[in-house]
């Protein structure tokens, strides 16, 4: 086993790659190199399709009805992986798919990627962060700097074209003022946000 499949509390879920374009302050892979039943979530390189399609096809589903695309990098750094085994995890296990991304798709794959995951992601959750592209920089240290910010707000618009459930999530490292302006974002986008607690 490769750790590509790992399980956390009740869920299951799917790490894909641990590519990145950013590095945010309050990143969980600062604190320990294992998650739930993973002892480590650092891969040797991002997996081919072959190895996730191994593991999958020697993990029992039965207790699941979801998983989740999130681990120690951005699963859309391996687009093609990711619709790849959401369509194979969909066709034999009949799983809901949920991503959790930093919404930065577009800047690592092109234009238009939301596109390319209708009818595979059933629900998404974009890291906001942030209510401006300086903040999010700060917070995120993206190495595609302040297009980010734009960029992922162009990304979420258009994943509620494709995707039938899109959160935004912030973490509590940044001011209350600076919430307060992401939950006005997230309101007139018609987008819920979900204020999470930093992982210590
Ligand atoms: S986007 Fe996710 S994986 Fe990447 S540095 Fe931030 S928290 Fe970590």
């Amino acid at each position: 086993m490769n750790n590509i499949i790992y399980t956390y509390e009740s869920g299951v879920y799917m790490n894909i790659t641990n590519k990145c374009p950013c590095s945010c302050v309050f990143c969980i892979r600062h604190n320990g190199d294992g998650l739930g039943s993973a002892d480590s979530l650092w891969l040797k390189g991002s997996p081919s399709y072959e190895e996730i399609k191994s593991e999958i096809d020697n993990f029992d589903f039965t207790p699941y009805s979801e998983i989740v695309f999130c681990g120690y990098g951005e699963p859309t750094e391996e687009l093609d992986n990711l619709i790849k085994s959401a369509r194979y995890l969909k066709e034999k296990h009949n799983l809901k798919i949920r991503l959790n991304s930093n919404g930065l798709s577009d800047l690592i794959n092109g234009e238009g990627s939301a596109e390319k995951l209708s009818g595979l992601i059933d629900s998404i959750s974009i890291s906001l962060n942030a209510p401006n592209a300086e903040a999010y920089q700060r917070v995120c240290k993206s190495r595609f700097g302040t297009d980010s910010f734009p960029a992922l707000l162009k990304f979420a618009e258009d994943c509620k074209k494709y995707i039938p459930s899109v959160k935004f999530t912030v973490v509590d490292v940044i001011t209350p003022e600076e919430i307060e302006e992401c939950k006005q974002i997230a309101e007139k986008m018609g987008i819920p946000l979900r204020v999470r607690a930093l992982i210590k």
